[in-house]
């Protein structure tokens, strides 16, 4: 087989782009891109907002007997600052039959699944169902500014027709006690971060005061846990764990089930442990606290501390309605201002879904096909503005010792290059389908 047509010699190639976000400095990485594109005779678009950070558009024509199909995914990655490392984490070496380097499994790895199946589409265009469009973008790790974002706002047009997506979150194995799930991501939570302030009695560092800002503080962050939140059963996680559950044996089964009644879900998610704190964000609208700031001096008190709060709501709500839990939870009326939402259409589609399933199962008959919903969110947000369904789907066949969720974003990131591979057919599979 052709070099240029092999996931993993593809994935070391874009490994050794340091494409590290931010500063991101995608220009070299999506150049690489272009001419890989060029030597099998397909011409790129090349968008920018910054002349350093582009965007490529790809496209290949089919017949026309099924709607267009977009394949998009990103190519920044998130720093390695800090972590240690057994390997230069931009080397892209193979050892342990795994290609390792930031980036492996985000999403580098998909990048080069979608190149491949998209190449080996191009060598077999004439039986081609569909036409193709090949995003890959820049900025997704820090917002999408310069990338998903900048293209739909400006470049609609390279999308015209497009219903379906495929690209992350999904496709990967894993293991609830023995039984095997490809989760298949159709639907995201959606960022709310906000900024609240806490006012309370300031003074002289000397006195005894507990209606100080700071000793409120202290109340708040005592009571805002994520299981006193109200449950939430939204059709999207209906779906998933129905389906779930009815891969499951009976004492698992049931509880699974049970998670599906709102005065139930947090006993439940309890009785789970590790994995249940796993589910838990499937059933609430988050918060969590991450900057706190206030105090100038070591002997006043502060009036006041501000708090930005990262909060995730599941689809359906809006930022009100996590203000609104929020007040009731920590026991405090404080205002809020919402720092960023991005609103996206909530309807999931699924209509391509029993064909990705159809693929998954084919390949590892072992393995149960779920529809997903991600609790942290992807450029998906800015394509369903388009109104294009998005599905998790870079199949990765795992083995059940891999740590995947644990090794994102984090040290000694790696893919095993059998998962790449097998991952690169299913996708040129559901091509040509
Ligand atoms: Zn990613």
């Amino acid at each position: 087989m052709e070099n240029r047509h092999d996931p993993a010699a593809i994935l070391q190639k874009l490994i050794s782009y340091n494409t590290t976000n931010p500063p991101g400095n995608e220009r070299e990485c999506i150049l690489y891109i272009e001419e890989l594109l060029r030597r099998s005779g397909i011409e790129s678009t090349l968008l920018a907002l910054d002349a350093n950070r582009p965007n490529l558009i790809a496209r290949i024509r089919g017949s026309g007997q099924a709607p267009p199909l977009l394949l998009y995914g990103h190519v920044d990655v998130v720093p390695t600052d800090g972590q240690s490392w057994n390997v230069p984490p931009f080397s892209g070496e193979i050892y342990d039959d795994c290609v390792w380097g930031r980036g492996a499994l985000d999403m580098k790895g998909g990048v080069a699944m979608l190149l491949a199946a998209f190449l080996e589409a191009k060598s077999r265009e004439e039986e081609l169902p569909r036409d193709l469009v090949l995003a890959i973008v820049s900025d997704e790790e820090a917002g999408g500014k310069y990338g998903s974002k900048f293209l739909v706002e400006n470049h609609a047009e390279q999308f015209a027709g497009i219903r379906h997506a495929i690209g992350e979150f999904g496709g990967f194995s894993f293991y609830v006690g023995k039984r095997k799930f490809y989760p298949i991501m159709v639907a995201e939570k959606r960022l709310c971060w906000l900024q609240t302030t806490i006012k309370g009695s300031g003074g002289h560092g000397s006195q005894a005061q507990n209606k100080s800002a700071v000793a409120m503080l202290g109340d708040i962050i005592r009571r805002l846990r994520p299981l006193r939140f109200p449950a939430h059963i939204t059709s999207a996680v209906r779906t998933m764990i129905e389906a779930m559950a009815d891969a499951m044996r009976p004492p698992q089964k049931r509880l699974f089930r049970q998670l599906l009644h709102p005065g139930w879900t947090s006993t439940i998610l309890k009785l789970l442990g590790d994995k249940g704190a796993m589910l838990a964000p499937l059933f609430y609208n988050t918060a969590n606290i991450t900057v706190i700031q206030g105090g100038l001096a070591v002997n006043a008190i502060p009036e006041q501390i501000e708090l930005k709060i990262d909060g995730r709501l599941l689809p359906g709500f809006e930022p009100a309605d996590l203000m609104k839990e929020l007040n009731k939870v920590i026991g405090y009326e404080l205002e809020y201002e919402v720092l960023l939402h991005d609103p996206f259409p909530d309807a999931v589609n699924l209509e391509l879904f029993p064909t990705l399933a159809a693929i998954l199962h084919e390949q590892d008959p072992q393995g149960v096909p779920i529809p997903y919903v991600l609790t942290g969110s992807t450029d998906s947000r800015f394509y369903a503005g388009l109104g294009i369904q998005t599905y998790g789907f870079l199949p990765m066949d795992l083995p059940k010792s891999f740590a995947f969720t644990e090794l994102i974003h984090a040290a000694n990131e790696r893919i095993p290059v059998r998962a790449l591979q097998s991952g690169a057919q299913a996708i040129s599979r559901l091509l040509f389908r």
